[in-house]
């Protein structure tokens, strides 16, 4: 029984880590013509009102998102962060945050005629909510009631020439990062050059140690790591102190752009919040 609903964590540091991450990848990606199949496995619903009950409840996005926004006019729109904030405020109706846009809105935002669009969703409301947005005239764009890692490893290998991965789950139940692993080996199995990026959350009771572990072992070459840690947990705090998040294949000195935005997302989260990178696997 799936109860997980995003709206509840909306536009958190989390979320902006994660999604600014996929902005500068679909941007580098798209800087050759051929065609990419995106692929989100767990897609939520795609646009929250941030003043929906469900946002209000925790209020995440205001220590997430609305910080940056309030600081938008420091980012210049000749670097990631202000471009990526620039792409944020085409959709609001005003000056004012009104709405913060989940994965499959940022994959639609840059998608161009010749990429295919697929966004999985398990959970009948969320995937409904999905469903029933504006679809955008002129894109390929499937919308799939249905497991996202079992989806993405039937396609493979896909019909373009590139594909690009957001797997994003809600880690509901433990398996899930064991069945990430799975996917990750089956999906490089028969696509090698397959452009993935998984989002793990940073807990005190460190479950995701061992995917990293288990993938790190793997022998798949070039997977770059990024934490973006939000502050540091309390004693016998079990709630999310940071954001995680693995990307395998991505382009030539991505690492570099996300550094640099990653690092000054830190500057704005905070005196506590900071960024590491590494590669976990090299060449
Ligand atoms: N990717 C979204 C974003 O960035 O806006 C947020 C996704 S949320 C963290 C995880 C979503 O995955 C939830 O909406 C949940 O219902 C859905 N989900 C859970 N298990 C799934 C599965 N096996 N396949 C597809 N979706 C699943």
């Amino acid at each position: 029984m799936l109860s997980y609903q995003h709206a509840y964590h909306a536009g958190n540091f989390a979320d902006v880590h994660k999604h600014l991450a996929l902005f500068g990848l679909l941007g580098a990606l798209q800087a050759k013509d051929s065609a990419i199949t995106l692929v989100d496995t767990h897609a939520g619903r795609g646009l929250y009102p941030l003043a929906e009950r469900m946002t209000q409840q925790n209020g995440e996005y205001r220590e997430g998102i609305q910080k940056l926004w309030d600081r938008r006019a420091a980012f210049g729109d000749d670097t990631l962060l202000g471009e990526w904030l620039a792409c944020l405020a085409r959709l609001q109706k005003s000056e004012r945050l009104q709405v913060y846009p989940g994965s499959p809105w940022w994959f639609g935002a840059v998608q161009r005629r010749q990429d295919l669009l697929s966004l999985f969703e398990l959970h009948p409301g969320e995937h409904h909510a999905l469903d029933s947005q504006q679809p955008m005239a002129q894109k390929q764009i499937r919308r799939i009631h249905g497991d996202g890692l079992a989806g993405l490893v039937k396609m493979q290998p896909v019909t373009t020439p590139r594909l690009c991965v957001l797997i994003d789950p809600s880690y509901e139940l433990k398996t899930e990062y064991r069945e990430i692993v799975k996917t990750f080996k089956a999906v490089v199995k028969k696509t090698r050059h397959a452009v993935l990026a998984v989002w793990y959350p940073l807990l005190p009771a460190g479950r995701h140690q061992a995917m990293l572990d288990t993938l790190a072992r793997a022998g798949i070459p070039k997977i770059w790591q990024s934490e973006l840690i939000h502050h540091a947990p309390a004693e016998g705090d079990h709630g999310m102190y940071g954001s995680g998040l693995l990307l395998l294949n991505p382009p030539w000195q991505l690492d570099r752009t996300l550094d640099t935005a990653f690092a000054e997302l830190a500057d704005v989260f905070g005196k506590d919040a900071r960024h590491n990178s590494r590669w976990l696997s090299g060449e």
